[in-house]
């Protein structure tokens, strides 16, 4: 191979790089689908391998997305559901009995599940946990599309916007047993960025520090993400503490965590659930029908958290320096898993893609090589 075809390899290898980059940002930040998820900022390894495919950046998202949509994939979505609906059960078993703390506290006839005096509660993040975003991505690659917030809230607003199967099952069993539950999302109503094509030029939407980003999705559909997300729940099905909702319930309730303002961890509102406090929503809730500015908490004992990100179950996920670390944290907490923390299936974007792509796949594969004599990494399994 001659040094020009290498230079021009390398500099096909670093646009590759940089696309697969800003597909995982955008995802990630939620730019375009609307879920900010935190990751790690990423930067391309400068050694990943030159002949893996023509277009990895492509090939990953297809690859991704294909596999989120197979059986495999929703199969384990409802094995998800039916462990936390168990682990409600033994619960409900518990308070029957009145053992282990928990029981059962009557309120305006209805019962509430309790444990050592607080009042039992689940967690669950939104997309791709209770509602599958797959279809939206599908979207996006079949056609070519751009990742907007527009395009993401029109398919919020589409019938192809469903539900995880078993997810409103799972959040009526919830319901049906006294057990409140959180819906937290970083489905924040975000601006889009003044520099994508199209968006010039409209109203600003501005930062804390009061810099101007872009137009918000309030200004393109006359409802903030809080209200659109609120009918989106009550027509999948959700119960939620919406009075407009046929399946209302006081203890459904959704808190989207403003990300300009907290950052994509949802550590501050897990902590108001447990502690009980004052949470302050964040901007634009003065457009909200509903969201109020500040949402008072009581103690909760938070039972399980749904996600399909490690950084919706815990903040030591989201403080985590590295994807092997990241794995070994995770091999460290395996008490949890299937009881207090419940994982589903997201290949397509999210933590697992960012911390690869930071790590580096051809690092990743290095670490991971099973016929390197010197290896150690295998101690994380122990
Ligand atoms: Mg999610």
């Amino acid at each position: 191979m001659n040094s020009d075809s290498l230079v021009s390899k390398s500099l096909n290898r670093k646009r590759i790089i940089v696309c697969l980059l800003i597909c995982v940002s955008l995802l990630s930040a939620g730019v375009g689908i609307g879920y900010f998820i935190g990751a790690k900022p990423s930067e391309p390894h400068p050694t990943e391998p030159l002949g893996y495919a023509a277009n990895p950046a492509y090939e990953y998202m297809v690859g991704s997305t294909a596999w989120q949509m197979s059986a495999e994939a929703h199969a384990l979505m409802m094995q998800g559901f039916h462990l936390a609906e168990k682990n409600i059960d033994e619960m409900v078993g518990f308070a029957d009995k009145e053992l282990n703390g928990y029981r059962w506290v009557e309120n305006n006839g209805e019962k509430k599940l309790y444990l050592n005096g607080k009042r039992v509660c689940v967690v669950c993040d939104i997309d791709d946990t209770l509602v599958d975003g797959v279809h939206y991505t599908a979207n996006i690659l079949g056609k070519n599309g751009e990742w907007t917030n527009k395009a993401f809230t029109d398919f919020v607003q589409s019938e192809g916007c469903t539900a995880l199967p078993g997810a409103v099952a799972f959040a009526n069993h919830c319901k049906q047993h006294g057990v409140a539950v959180f819906y937290v999302t970083n489905r924040y109503d975000q601006g889009y960025k003044l520099t994508e094509d199209g968006y010039e030029g409209q109203e600003g939407y501005k930062k804390a520090d009061g810099t101007v980003i872009g137009s918000s999705t309030f200004d393109v559909f006359g409802k903030t993400m809080y209200d659109i997300t609120m009918e989106s729940m009550a027509l999948l099905g959700f119960p939620t503490n919406d009075s407009k909702n046929p399946n209302y319930w006081e203890d459904a309730i959704l808190l989207v965590n403003d990300t300009k303002l907290n950052g994509s961890s949802k550590e501050g509102i897990r902590i108001a659930i447990a502690e009980g406090g004052t949470l302050k929503t964040g901007e634009r809730t003065h457009e909200s029908n509903a969201y109020p500015g500040t949402v008072d908490i009581s103690s909760h004992h938070i039972a399980m958290l749904l996600g399909d990100d490690l950084n919706d179950i815990s903040q030591i996920f989201s403080d985590c320096e590295n994807a092997v670390d990241r794995v070994a944290l995770t091999i460290d907490n395996i008490e949890n898993w299937g009881c207090k923390w419940i994982v589903f299936p997201n290949s397509v974007y999210g933590s697992a893609a960012n911390y690869a792509a930071q790590y580096g796949y051809s690092n990743l594969f290095e670490k991971f090589d099973y016929t390197d004599p010197d290896g150690s990494v295998w101690d994380i399994y122990n």
